[in-house]
């Protein structure tokens, strides 16, 4: 390692995120140390942002550290999972410090906020990518599964879907900085906020949960397929933010809300008996809970409208490698 390297951890990874006393040994050494829960079982999960795929090369450096840590906090919010530990592993062109310094801020505020620590990682050079790996804790046979939902539960999303998409698609034409709608849609695609403590409350509560990264099509097909049950999802009650419906038309409103990628909400199933207690759980956590279908029993997802005639939409998810065509 060179001194320029060695540096760089001291200034600015050496101390991020939360102090916590379950870290023996943090950044500095071959390895952390760590003392995990007794009872508890360990979530960990690895997420790798690439510049020009997974975000703007232009997008500010502090988003960007908040975006790497949050799509790996939605993923252990999706499990139901405390967070615990990150590390991240940072390849970048150059030793740019204003960029580092920024993206440091960005990353730290957000583990912070949630009680992490950041433990270890690595620094290379080379384009862009940044890999963030997270650990989190849940009470052995308390976490939220894909496996769960069973024909007649309720299928429910947190907040609004389909913004990141459209926030995208504004930004590209340079209109993401037009009025506070589109830097309110910008903000939804850089700085997404992960539903951590609306996967704590679902605990005991959510029979199987996921977290919408690639689109709710696609990542609610998951679901269904590791349920081994179908569903029947009405179109019309998909939860759409006013800007979106300020600044899209009906026919992008539909489809950024099924297969708009990169809106890291929730997506889960509830039994009938269960669905009473969402009201109290959206206004403790602060986030809108939406009903938008029903599990049912065989396989694939049935798209209808409101009046139950089927709805025919074009929806395939994101896929790095092809079309796979992921409709459950
Ligand atoms: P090694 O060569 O043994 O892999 P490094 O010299 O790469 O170790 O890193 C030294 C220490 O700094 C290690 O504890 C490592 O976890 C930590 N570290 C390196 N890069 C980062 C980073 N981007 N964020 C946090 N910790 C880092
Ligand atoms: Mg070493």
């Amino acid at each position: 390692m060179t001194a320029s390297e060695f540096d760089l951890i001291q200034r600015y990874f050496s101390d991020l995120g939360s102090r916590r006393d379950d870290v023996l040994l943090g950044v500095g050494d071959d390895a952390a140390l760590l003392q995990p829960m007794a009872g508890e079982a360990l979530a960990l999960c690895v997420d790798t942002l690439v510049g020009g795929v997974h975000f703007p090369q232009d997008a500010p450096a502090e988003t960007v550290g908040h975006k790497a840590l949050a799509v790996n906090l939605s993923d252990l919010a999706a499990m139901g999972a405390r967070p615990a530990w990150a590390t991240l592993s940072l390849t970048i062109p150059a030793a740019d410090e204003d960029w580092i310094a920024a993206f440091a801020r960005g990353f730290g505020n957000l583990a912070r906020y949630h009680g992490m620590a950041l433990v270890g990682g690595d620094i290379t050079r080379g384009s862009l990518s940044i890999s963030v790996q997270a650990a989190g804790f849940v009470p052995r046979g308390r976490a939220l599964t894909r496996r769960g939902a069973r024909p007649g539960d309720a299928i429910c999303v947190s907040g609004t879907l389909g913004d990141a998409a459209l926030g995208l698609q504004l930004w590209q034409h340079g209109r993401g900085d037009l009025d506070e709608e589109t830097r309110w849609l910008a903000e939804r695609l850089h700085r997404p906020t992960p539903r951590v403590s609306l996967g704590l409350a679902l605990r005991g509560c959510a029979t199987a949960a996921v977290d919408v990264s690639d689109g709710l099509a696609q990542d609610l097909g998951h679901v269904l397929r590791a349920s081994g049950v179908g569903a029947q999802l009405d179109v019309d009650r998909l939860p759409v933010s006013t800007a979106a419906a300020r600044y899209a038309t009906e026919d992008e409103r539909s489809r950024h809300s099924l297969s708009g990628g990169d809106d890291y909400e929730l997506c889960f199933t509830v039994v009938r008996s269960c669905l009473h207690k969402l009201d109290a759980i959206a206004s403790r956590v602060g986030v809108q809970i939406t009903r938008v279908g029903t599990i049912q029993p065989g396989a694939g997802l049935d798209l209808v409208h409101a009046d139950r005639s089927p709805a025919r939409l074009e929806v395939p998810g994101y896929t790095h490698f092809g079309d796979r065509g992921d409709r459950g």
